[in-house]
């Protein structure tokens, strides 16, 4: 082998470089054309334009006709569009065969997409691997009441808000998640804007699941490259496809809200959403501008309700179309929607765990009633119902906005709670409102209403009883006597009450003290009174006269100051863990005052006093002239009224007349009742066989704390009741009958 001199070298390499000036020259040759050529060429479309111009109307008329509906008239319009275009390609490729690449450019642009709608896509498509009780493909068979809520969200149909108010277990998160996928997967070109309570919750909890998705759906997963799924847990913006994004913001920062103009929006959890962000108004309002420059724009709504009057999501299903999902009765075959008020269930009493701890009920059975006929219908029967079903709007003239309403009796076998478990945690909600309102809204799907409204004097006036104490002790109803004291400058005035089973309460007695509070005489009258009438505990209201209230209850181990504290959230007492907890750290400091979460009591009263029959919750009033209609007045004196601040609507308690101590000495002895631990005794055997329990549930019904007795959680009171617990002996409890009567013969002081 000889080595190449330096001139071979050099020949070869201009030899190479003339090759490439070749090639350069022949593909810019290939793609030169002649201007004649040109011409023609674009003469040809021109007339072809023209020619197809004069068609479009009479082609488009011809692809709809017939068509009612609307989703079908958009998408055929979009599809002879599409196949316009396409022919339109075709033709020019024909008409001019020195520009190929024309027609093809024309046709690409061209494709029609299919008339896919959402719950077809995510049966086709979609994945559910983890985190899920049906893991495995997507079925929306599973779940059929789900079909039209997704397909509304469709491309090609009409509808511009979807509104689902969900509960706990029925699948709507998912719903949500496929229509995300739909859009990257199906549609792939629009931008599109989620929006979670907070920026916290977004990272947390959205990005987690997004990310999950994508993993669990390989056609997803390819659009997304690697680098921006990696980043798509704390990033706010997920690209995908060639141009096409996912903004995910929280409802609590106005920067997060605002981005470009986008056509699709989620709106989770909406009833979690300020109602002002960082001053700039309502985050709706934000996210509203957002999608303006679109005709076809398309908001999802979807949330558990929470507080009526304060409810984005109630406020938008009653401005919606509102559907109700109707199934078919297995026996009578009239449609109907499945209402809580129609379960009924059969309880047990449990071993008890723990002595002197409350009984603990334990569903055994749990059924649905028909309204038609009255059959039962068990839970094995509801797969083919569902598959049957149909949603029916109540507002059918309402188009555009869909509004879609579901509670967890709908639940499938399976995916969230049965019958059985439904009906027990709605046993083990009774009495704590707090744990009640969760249930209502996670389980019912419906807003919490506080329910007294107010009452009316002359309709709880005119239900007076003629009873006394000895023939409630006769009947055994009693099981604790409680008092409630409210303190004026002027007089103080006492309220007692006798409760039974699930806190049935018989008033006995108003009286009033008159006397400067701020000296010791009429604390003496009550003291004396108190201990005649063998209460188990009694609320002074701490509020005015405070060191005189202190000195009052300093010592008497039946008697705590209180002090009302307002807030719809608050319960009436404190939870018995939170209140061990506050006890310890201030019996240091002396005698503690008790929180009472007045707002919930007052709605707790308003709630029993419209209770339609005797029985646990209903509160009874003697025949007698302590309850002359100045105390029924005084005890109806407070509504609840809405108020606006901003765009925001909220409830608030409203005193209507100047005097309201008899609602406040009601309120107090319910407290003492309450603090004064379980009520004991109330172990009545269940029949077997038989419903004993009343189990009307509509959440609005003011009827629905019917049930509440003493919870679980008011035990451990801390022994502050211990003194005085036992009930009294007979012939104490006669002398004070006679006590009363004689009062009540003698001549009162006046209100
Ligand atoms: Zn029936």
């Amino acid at each position: 082998m000889t080595t190449a001199t330096l001139t071979e070298l050099q020949t070869e390499r201009a030899r190479l470089k003339a090759l490439d000036a070749r090639r350069e020259l022949d593909e810019a040759t290939a793609q030169t054309r002649r201007a004649d050529d040109l011409l023609r060429a674009a003469l040809a479309v021109r007339a072809l334009l023209a020619d197809v111009l004069r068609t479009v109307p009479a082609r488009l008329a011809q692809a709809i006709e017939g068509e009612q509906d609307e989703t079908r008239v958009h998408y055929l319009l979009s599809d002879a569009v599409h196949t316009l275009l396409d022919d339109i390609g075709r033709r020019a490729e024909a008409a001019s065969s020195a520009l190929p690449e024309f027609g093809a450019r024309f046709r690409r642009g061209a494709r029609p997409r299919s008339l896919q709608t959402v719950s077809q896509w995510a049966d086709k498509q979609r994945w559910l691997i983890a985190g899920t009780n049906a893991p495995g493909k997507w079925r929306t068979d599973l779940t059929p009441y789900l079909r039209d809520i997704q397909d509304d969200l469709s491309e090609h149909s009409p509808v511009r808000t979807v509104v689902f108010i969900k509960s706990s277990g029925v699948g709507g998160t998912e719903a949500m998640f496929n229509w995300l996928g739909y859009c990257m997967h199906h549609l792939g070109n629009r931008d599109m804007l989620v929006v979670v309570p907070s920026l916290e919750l977004r990272d947390r909890s959205f990005n987690p699941r997004l990310s999950k998705m994508i993993g669990e759906n390989p056609p997803l997963a390819d659009l997304v490259s690697r680098a921006s799924r990696s980043s798509a847990n704390r990033a706010d913006i997920l690209e995908y496809g060639a141009n096409a994004r996912i903004i995910k913001a929280g409802a609590n920062s106005a920067d997060s809200l605002r981005s470009d103009h986008l056509p699709y929006v989620i709106c989770d959890e909406v009833d979690a959403y300020k109602w002002d962000v960082g001053g700039e108004g309502d985050p709706m309002t934000l996210i509203e501008n957002r999608q303006r420059n679109f005709s076809r724009a398309k908001t999802f709504l979807v949330s558990t309700p929470t507080n009526a009057d304060e409810s984005r999501i109630d406020q938008a299903y009653q401005r919606s179309d509102r559907r109700r999902y109707h199934v078919p009765c297995p026996h009578c075959g009239d449609f109907h929607h499945l209402k809580f008020s129609n379960l009924k269930y059969r309880t047990e009493v449990a071993e008890s765990p723990t002595p002197g701890a409350a009984e603990a009920k334990v569903v055994v059975d749990a059924w649905y009633v028909c309204e038609s006929c009255g059959a039962e219908i068990l839970e094995g029967e509801k797969p083919a119902m569902l598959a049957r079903g149909r949603w029916i709007a109540e507002r059918p003239r309402v188009k555009l906005v869909r509004g879609y309403h579901i509670n967890a009796l709908y639940a499938p076998i399976g995916l969230g709670l049965s019958w059985r478990q439904v009906a027990q945690k709605w046993v083990d909600v009774q009495g704590d409102t707090a744990a009640l309102k969760a249930f209502v809204n996670t389980y019912l799907g419906e807003v919490w209403r506080e329910e007294g409204d107010g009452a009316d004097a002359a309709s709880v006036l005119a239900r007076v009883e003629t009873y006394t104490l000895d023939t409630l002790l006769a009947a055994r109803k009693v099981r604790r006597r409680t008092g409630g004291v409210d303190v004026q400058k002027d007089r103080l005035e006492c309220s007692l009450v006798a409760w039974g089973d699930g806190e049935e309460g018989w008033l006995l007695d108003h009286e009033i003290f008159p006397g400067d509070t701020a000296t010791p005489e009429p604390w003496d009258a009550l003291g004396d009174y108190l201990r005649d009438a063998r209460v188990a505990m009694v609320c002074v209201d701490a509020g005015y006269n405070t060191s005189m209230v202190m000195a009052f209850c300093a010592g008497k181990r039946w008697a705590l100051p209180t002090k009302g504290v307002t807030g719809t959230g608050r319960p009436l007492i404190e939870d018995a863990l939170r209140r061990n907890k506050r006890l310890r750290v201030r019996r240091k400091k002396g005698q503690p005052i008790e929180p009472l979460g007045v707002d919930q009591a007052k709605a707790l009263i308003y709630a029993r006093l419209k209770l339609p029959t005797p029985g646990p919750g209903y509160l009874h009033f003697p025949a007698d002239p302590a309850f002359d209609d100045e105390y029924f007045a005084q005890l109806a004196a407070e509504q609840l009224v809405k108020r606006i601040r901003g765009t925001r609507v909220f409830s608030e308690w409203k005193q209507l007349r100047p005097r309201n101590e008899a609602l406040d000495c009601l309120i107090l002895a319910l407290a003492a009742c309450r603090l004064a631990g379980p009520l004991a005794g109330g172990t009545r055997a269940t029949p077997s066989g038989a419903a004993a329990d009343r189990d009307d549930g509509q959440a609005q019904d003011a009827d629905q704390q019917s049930t509440d007795g003493p919870s679980a959680s008011q035990s451990g009171a801390d022994g502050a009741a211990t003194a005085t617990a036992a009930p009294p002996a007979d012939t104490a409890a006669k002398v004070f009958a006679a006590m009363m009567a004689a009062r009540a013969a003698k001549s009162r002081v006046r209100r």
